[in-house]
């Protein structure tokens, strides 16, 4: 695996860029930026993500250096109508001032002593907001049965003539979630 001298402003492993030759650089210098993670990557101390990827665009200010551009990020997520897991797939807008010398009173993000900027604050406040909405798996995601609660994007809806099993016995603690998405559809 090389090692290309233009990709080592990225470390893979947590979302952070280097921008210490754009801070050395004057104010009104900015750069085209390519955020590529296409593997899991620690993006916070209890946030983990499938993929980051996207296009930064940075700009030495006055202030510091201002971060703009869209990420594309892949999140694990549970079907809220079969509750199954799937990578959901997202865009994060960023247009963030990243102070430097830090400053709270211009921003709440600054340039770390190293010279690095962590996107992984910021992303993360993205995904919070991602996880408070509803998704589904895919469009037409055929959801549990209410009847057996059987997952009907794997198999049929179970026939109590023809394995015997009482239907009262085949409701889960599943169910109620079911039930309480319906519930809350009405
Ligand atoms: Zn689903």
């Amino acid at each position: 695996m090389g090692t290309s001298e233009n990709k080592n402003y990225l470390n893979k492993r947590l979302l952070k860029l280097n921008v210490g030759f754009l801070l050395s650089e004057g104010p009104g210098n900015s750069r085209e930026m390519p955020i590529d993670i296409p593997e899991r990557v620690q993006v916070d101390e209890d946030l983990y993500l499938e993929s980051v990827t996207g296009q930064l665009f940075l700009t030495r200010t006055k202030e510091g250096i201002l971060a703009q551009g869209t990420l594309q990020v892949a999140n694990i997520r549970e079907c809220d109508r079969c509750l199954d897991e799937f990578v959901h797939t997202f865009d994060v807008p960023v247009e963030e001032l990243f102070a430097h010398p830090a400053n709270p009173q211009i921003s709440v993000f600054s340039v770390d002593s190293t010279g690095q900027i962590n996107l992984g604050p910021l992303v993360r406040e993205e995904v919070l907001i991602e996880e408070s909405y509803r998704v589904i798996c895919r469009e037409d995601c055929r959801g549990l049965s209410a009847a057996s609660g059987v997952n009907l994007n794997h198999e049929a809806e179970p026939q109590p003539e023809d394995d015997g099993i009482n239907a009262d016995d085949l409701i889960d603690p599943r169910m109620a979630v079911l039930k309480q998405l319906l519930d809350d559809k009405k």
